[in-house]
């Protein structure tokens, strides 16, 4: 049984890389240089908590391959956090930053806490202690966090504090995701959902279909699965579920997904929305759809589930939703897979749009920011269609493959040092 314990995220990755590079028939000495991370450091948070006991937290940050540019890629504080899961995810922005074409390497980070039973304040000083920990090798030319599950523009404004408080001077652009008040973007809360929206009416477009009153679901209510739900609401299709961590509700007749936000805000949860019926997150997961949208944690889709799975497209908002048995099963069925590093590249992407503003001290308009996301997204949506569809690979393959030869192509100019 493919159990989720015995599935090793790092070597899911590299699974990924290697069947990417054997269809780039890619020489082996570039394997041999790209298939693992350049840099991984561990650090010892030690902190003194709200009753005054000191307690330890374990901190990680993983600069994967830096051929193209400085290392990027967010921050996840989250209890499941493990250096392996940190690896995998830096490889896997490594890919996404060369398949939207951004100047930037991959990389990402991870403190092992539950945010949900800390008080703000112990966050704070979990995120004070954990970037003076990685200090040394964070920064504006060499690696920018970013938020990720759990994180925020609060805690992104802690980290561009304690590294600026260290140099002695204002770095706004060794972070993004900022809050707007401390050089952050318009449009970065919003760009990941954005970024799957345009992806998806890409994709629909390349298809000839038409995104109108299609039914969704939505698995995860936060950051990235209720912006996708709001855009896909407003432009005439039905959200017919979604679930957070705390269970899943289902009406079929479609959701009002702006108030559902306000419910959500306001309660901490989406359950007990008015005009809707709770059912189990699994039953969810395989209602009859037309676009399933895994907008939480990695695994969601699974050997057990996949053949249960009646979507037609699943777009991945997630980092690594689908476990690579799982992938084999849904191609088999014939539904369309958006993959993540396609997917929810948006987010990076208009990092990519703040970091460049901060460097140049100036600031663009939102429409500005939403016209260029949605350039990227779907040129890179097109771009690997196109593999697809002529290289006759899987749409994860494709991507993968985008990613990989960019990446190669910068290796092999750079040559190897010294
Ligand atoms: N955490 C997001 C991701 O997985 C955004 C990273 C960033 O903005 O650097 O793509």
């Amino acid at each position: 049984m493919e159990s989720l314990n015995s599935l090793n995220p790092f070597e899911m990755a590299q699974k990924n890389f290697d069947l990417a590079a054997d269809a780039l028939n890619l020489e082996p000495n570039l394997r041999e240089m790209m298939r693992y991370p350049e840099r991984c450091l561990v650090v010892h948070i030690p902190i003194r908590m709200d009753d005054g006991k000191i307690k330890r937290f374990e901190g990680y940050r993983v600069q994967f391959n830096t051929a193209r540019g400085p290392a990027k890629g967010g921050i996840r504080y989250h209890p499941n956090v493990t250096l392996d899961e940190v690896k995998a995810l830096a490889c896997w922005m490594t890919w996404k930053c060369a398949i939207v074409n951004l100047p930037y390497g991959g990389g990402k980070g991870g403190v092992a806490c539950n945010p949900k039973v800390l008080s703000m304040n112990e966050i704070e000083h979990i995120t004070r202690r954990y970037t003076s920990g990685i200090l040394p090798i964070i920064g504006p030319q060499s690696d920018i966090p970013a938020p990720d599950v759990y994180t925020n523009p609060q805690i992104m404004a802690w980290i561009m504090d304690t590294y600026s408080m260290t140099k002695g001077y204002p770095v706004h652009g060794v972070v993004t995701g900022k809050p707007l008040g401390l050089g952050g973007s318009l449009g970065r809360d919003e760009a990941t959902g954005r970024g799957v929206f345009y992806t998806i009416e890409s994709i629909y477009d390349s298809l000839g279909l038409q995104l109108k009153d299609q039914r969704i679901v939505v698995q995860g209510f936060g950051n990235a699965g209720s912006v996708a739900a709001k855009l896909l609401h407003q432009s005439e299709n039905k959200v017919i579920a979604v679930s957070d961590s705390s269970g899943a509700i289902h009406n079929s007749k479609g959701l009002d997904i702006s108030r559902l936000i306000e419910h959500k805000a306001k309660t901490g949860s989406v359950l007990e929305f008015e005009g809707t019926e709770r059912i189990q997150p699994d039953e969810m997961l395989t209602l009859e759809c037309d676009i399933l949208i895994p907008a939480a944690l990695e695994n969601a889709i699974t050997k057990e589930n996949a053949p249960r799975i009646k979507a037609r497209m699943i777009a991945e908002a997630a980092n690594g939703p689908v476990t690579p048995e799982a992938d084999k099963i849904l191609f088999e069925k014939g539904i369309y897979l958006i993959p993540d590093i396609l997917c929810n590249a948006g987010g990076v992407t208009v990092s990519y749009f703040e970091w460049v503003q901060n460097e140049q001290h100036l600031f663009w308009d939102e429409q500005d920011i939403y016209g260029k996301l949605e350039k990227v997204m779907k040129n890179a949506a097109k771009e690997v269609n196109r593999i697809h569809r002529n290289r006759k690979v899987n749409t994860r393959i494709a991507a993968t493959m985008l990613g990989v030869s960019r990446v190669a192509e910068a290796t092999r100019l750079r040559g190897l040092y010294p």
